[in-house]
């Protein structure tokens, strides 16, 4: 098998994501702050050009996967650190690899947004706008005006947008590239916002039909299907993994 590149590998999904590929055989490359094999950090343009140029050197020139789990939780208070992570330290990453993907075996990737994309007024928002335009300084300039929840939720809709859009140019390299949007995973990120004073309360108001979160290995599980052989025709999609959460707060929204 060939090579797999996961951001955010050292916790949680990403952590997950890496096991599940290295057991189906894939020499997985991960990138994360510490613990991963290229320590980068997704947060700066420095930081992504880095460690694009060292997936490179260590896989030849040719990836077949390409999973970006890296993020930050809406607890945080640095806003456009939020931004910078969530939305560039993903699209700059996914770019500047389309070129590896290509030569890839059957490629695909997979970014994860959250079915919190949804909840808020993000179709026009300026920050949302700026982040879908690339321009860096501005999305972080506007964010740093709003709260956690319109970073983190304006930061993942952005993301999948962007995902979509590339659906044309990623599909015509014979890229399959889908995003996922998880409800809330038992992982690190969960438990520091369940522990904030204020982010804490909007779990309380949640209704998940399944009647429990997540794990971070349901996620993995999922994502490798969608990279795999028996979802060949998937390409494009968003797909919501959130125990009904979403279907149950928007009924008729489709
Ligand atoms: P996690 O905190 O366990 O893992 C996130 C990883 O990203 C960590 O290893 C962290 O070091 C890494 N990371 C953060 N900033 C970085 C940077 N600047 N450079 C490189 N790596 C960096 O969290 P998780 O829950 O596994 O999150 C994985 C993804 O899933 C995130 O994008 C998150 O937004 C998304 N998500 C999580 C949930 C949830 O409830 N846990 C729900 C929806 C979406």
């Amino acid at each position: 098998m060939g090579h797999a590149v996961v951001t955010g590998s050292a916790s949680g999904i990403g952590a997950a994501v890496a096991a599940g590929l290295r057991k189906e055989g894939f020499d997985v490359i991960g990138i994360d702050l510490k613990g991963a094999e290229i320590e980068a950090d997704l947060s700066s343009h420095d930081g992504r050009r880095d460690a694009i140029k060292a997936v490179i050197g260590a896989s030849g020139g040719a990836i077949d996967r390409l999973v970006l789990c890296a993020g930050l939780g809406s607890h945080l208070e640095d806003l456009p650190l939020i931004a910078s992570v969530n939305y560039f330290g993903a699209i700059e990453l996914l770019d500047g690899l389309q070129g590896a993907l290509k030569r890839g075996n059957e490629p695909a990737a997979v970014a994860i947004s959250s079915n919190s994309a949804r909840f808020g007024p993000f179709d026009d928002h300026p920050f949302v706008l700026a982040c879908l335009e690339g321009d860096e300084s501005r999305a972080r300039e506007i964010i740093a005006g709003e709260n956690g929840f319109i970073a983190y939720g304006g930061s993942k809709h952005a993301l999948a947008r962007a995902l979509r859009r590339r659906s044309k140019t990623f599909g015509a390299d014979g890229i399959r590239l889908n995003g996922i949007a998880p409800g809330p995973t038992e992982t690190a990120m969960l438990q520091s916002t369940r522990e904030h004073p204020i982010y804490s309360k909007g779990f309380d108001a949640l209704e998940i039909p399944v009647g429990r979160y997540g794990t971070a290995e349901e996620i993995a599980d999922f994502i490798l299907l969608m990279m795999g052989p028996k979802a060949a025709f998937m390409h494009g999609s968003i797909v919501y993994l959130d125990g009904g959460n979403d279907a149950a707060t928007f009924p008729d929204r489709f």
